[in-house]
């Protein structure tokens, strides 16, 4: 690409960097406004001002919106239309520790950087002059500045360019979304009102070595989806002087995680490309106060990436899993008593428990036949919990307490169900016409464009992202077994399923390469970010419009 673009997207990038827009803080409208600001200086908008608008976040108490920027090549006619995502917020600053006011000065951290103890890699790339540091810089403003200036090149001579490009700077990526999927459903206004044809969705999210060494820069086409499944464990609360009298949801929990944690058994594989394991985000019993009596509850729960199993596949897969442990436990807890007995004495008689495992689903059906109007009971509940500050994964907890408190049947047993959020993975098979397009549009550019790196592409954009928002799994029952397994789905937590589904995309990621996202070490790779990465986003995009 020539070097007066690779220019401008170092501009952009440096310019983006510079104002902090840590999620969830007023930074986020700053930056918004300063990525509208880039646009409408170009030309291009100033003759078409009703192609560069915001769209707010609904009932934001921060006020904050994202900015949508459309092109309409003016070659010929065509609805031909390639959508485009960035993310404009950043993770926090507290990392950097002294270094702070410094965080979003590329430039000066970068300097700064020469005068700290770094750990070796960090120290060589900072040696090499091929890296700059800076926060949100990697992840993902330098992404965003690749498309932009993209974007102003083609806008410069639209008279020659065929096809449409619609871009979306979204906020809120690292928290909780809400950019993308308020746009979700302006991309389905902007395509009725327009009549375009949207061929994929495109991201420009940061790429990193997927091992130590990884010699590779890969494009992604299709990404990684999370499901967080959640185990509810109800044991027997006793005395701990008769301790043998009950059963401890902690041992049951503990077993889960045993045999769930970072077990490639449950790694989801797709095209040969394998997901990392579940690991667990929490695990905790939901005793409040210290007392000699045991915990009555205990919940775990799990990330899950994906890359082709649906919520109905991952839950049936727990509840297998979770019939197993407590089976363990029951086992375990059998073979210690009967020595125990042994030991002092004493007559063994087995233990009562029976293991058993159902989904949230089937707990409300249960209490659904002893108790009137449940349904309305929850989202009532949900209501009241919405007034109360908490973790919404607590909410979840909460209501599945609710419910099994309501049910006359208090023997053992381990409800599971899915806490917020989901991200739907979006697996591009190649089976329909605009996937196979899409690989054969990636495939060209990929060996269209020259350069020094080791350029490929794979499935499965491997970080989770708003990509995920760009399709729903066409399995049956994929909205219906997750909204029926999230206790308080549609108060607690939504999604717009229909507008994702109405979008239907396959999508892909070009991103700036560098590596430490989310950590103080951040940085990108001048080389690969300024100069390859704008040219294989281009070439993909003429590739898709031709
Ligand atoms: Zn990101």
């Amino acid at each position: 690409m020539n070097a007066d673009i690779a220019r401008r997207v170092e501009e952009i990038a440096l310019d983006l960097a510079s104002t902090l827009s840590v999620v969830d803080t007023p930074g986020e409208v700053e930056i918004a406004e300063k990525v509208y600001r880039i646009f409408s200086e170009m030309s291009y908008y100033k003759a078409n001002p009703q192609n560069l608008f915001y769209v707010d976040v609904p009932n934001d108490p921060l006020k904050r919106k994202s900015v949508i920027a459309i092109l309409e090549g003016k070659k010929a006619k065509s609805d031909k239309t390639v959508l485009m995502i960035g993310h404009t917020d950043s993770v926090g600053i507290s990392d950097y520790g002294n270094l702070k006011e410094y965080a979003h000065q590329p430039l000066k951290l970068t300097e700064k950087f020469r005068e700290l103890d770094l750990p070796q890699a960090v120290k060589a790339d900072l040696e090499s002059g091929e890296y700059l540091f800076g926060r949100g810089l990697f992840d993902m403003k330098s992404g965003d500045a690749v498309i932009m200036a993209i974007m102003e090149m083609i806008s410069e001579d639209i008279d020659h360019f065929e096809g449409n490009l619609v871009f979306a700077a979204v906020c809120d990526e690292e928290g909780n979304s809400a950019g993308m999927l308020t746009c979700v459903g302006e991309f389905g206004r902007i395509r009725e009102e327009r009549g375009y044809d949207y061929l994929a969705l495109l991201d420009a999210d940061y790429i990193t070595e997927e091992y130590e060494g990884d010699p590779n820069k890969y494009i992604y086409i299709g990404t990684v989806g999370k499901v967080m499944p959640t185990f509810y464990v109800v044991g027997k609360e006793t005395h701990v002087g008769e301790s043998f009298k009950g059963l401890d949801p902690n041992q049951i929990a503990a077993a889960i995680t045993s045999r769930i944690n970072l077990n490639p058994e449950f790694s989801d594989v797709a095209d040969g490309e394998v997901t990392l394991p579940p690991i667990t985000l929490k695990q905790r019993d939901l005793k409040t106060e210290y007392s000699v009596q045991i915990a009555k509850s205990a919940v775990v729960f799990f990330n899950y990436a994906t890359h082709c199993s649906t919520p109905e596949v991952i839950l049936r897969k727990m509840i297998r899993a979770a019939e197993e442990c407590f089976e363990e436990v029951t086992d375990t807890l059998n073979n210690r008593y009967r020595t125990f007995c042994e030991m002092a004495h004493r007559e063994f008689k087995p233990l009562p428990w029976v293991p058993r495992v159902m989904s949230f689903d089937q707990l409300c059906a249960a209490v659904r036949k002893e108790v009137t109007g449940l349904d309305e009971k929850i989202k009532e509940k949900a209501r009241a919990l919405m007034q109360e500050e908490m973790d919404s994964r607590d909410r979840s907890t909460r209501i599945v307490a609710f419910v099994h408190e309501m049910w006359s049947d208090k023997n053992p047993v381990v409800i599971v169900y899915f806490s917020q959020p989901y991200y739907p993975h979006v697996y591009v098979e190649g089976k329909r016409p605009k996937e196979k397009a899409l690989l054969e549009a990636v495939e060209t550019a990929v060996q269209d464009t020259k350069s020094d790196y080791q350029l490929g592409f794979k499935k499965f954009f491997p970080y989770i992202s708003d990509l995920s928002y760009g399709a729903v799994p066409e399995e049956e029952g994929v909205v219906e077994t997750f909204q029926e397994n999230m206790p308080g789905y549609g108060i607690t937590y939504d999604l717009p399923f229909e507008a994702i589904r109405a979008l239907n995309l396959p999508v892909l990621d070009i991103g700036a390469f560098g590596k430490d996202a989310h950590k103080f070490t951040e940085r990108i790779e001048k080389k690969y970010t300024f100069n390859v990465a704008p040219e294989l986003l281009y070439r993909t995009i003429k590739n898709l419009l031709k």
